[in-house]
């Protein structure tokens, strides 16, 4: 019997990038983003990686959207806001989030977590993999580097939007990286 694996998944076209990358383990998708400022926006995520999951039989979890969680979350990356994606901002807000995943791990009893994070093309998957080798220190559990954009994820995830017609944001999901990427369709419109 494979053993379980707690995903971190930030969407349903991320989760269908890497999912056939991790056909050896049992997966349990875990949804957990307070990130993201929108309440519609959050629910809207969520509600596409439910069918997704309900479509391939991937069990998930989800944290629902919660006003202290977003507090909590502004608190500690507000103060970098201004430094744009890829900056320390993100790293900061990998760790938050990934923290939240080992945490869940540990009281479910799963051993090994991975993130659905390094197959966006604007992640720093060696970061990534920094941020949960640490953390899987820090709770006693493993942790499975991953780099998926590098075995086609990225290219898989951009497939399967078309083909299941998912909701794409093209903003990462903080209400910063909304207005950065809002800046850049205005610069480019100039
Ligand atoms: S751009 Fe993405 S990773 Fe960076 S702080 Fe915003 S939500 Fe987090």
């Amino acid at each position: 019997m494979s053993s379980k694996l707690l995903l971190y998944t930030c969407c349903a076209p991320c989760l269908s990038g890497v999912f056939s990358q991790l056909n050896s383990y049992e997966v349990v998708s875990y949804y957990y983003n307070p990130n993201i400022a929108d309440k519609n926006e959050h629910d809207s995520r969520l509600q596409e990686l439910i069918r997704y999951a309900d479509m391939e039989n991937i069990s998930i979890i989800h944290e629902s959207f919660n006003r202290d969680n977003l507090i909590r979350w502004t608190n500690l990356i507000g103060p970098y806001k201004d430094l744009g994606e890829k900056s320390y901002r993100c790293e900061l807000c990998f760790q938050f989030r990934l923290e939240k995943t080992f945490q869940t791990a540990k009281k479910m009893g799963i051993t090994t977590v991975a993130s659905t994070l390094s197959v966006s093309p604007h992640k720093n998957a060696e970061l990534i993999n920094r941020i949960g080798n640490a953390l899987a220190q820090k709770y006693s559990l493993n942790y499975l580097e991953s780099n998926f954009k590098k075995n086609g994820g990225f290219a898989l995830s951009v497939q399967n939007s078309k083909k299941y017609g998912f909701y794409r944001q093209n903003y990462c999901g903080c209400a910063y990286s909304k207005n950065e990427s809002l800046m850049r369709t205005k610069n480019r419109s100039e």
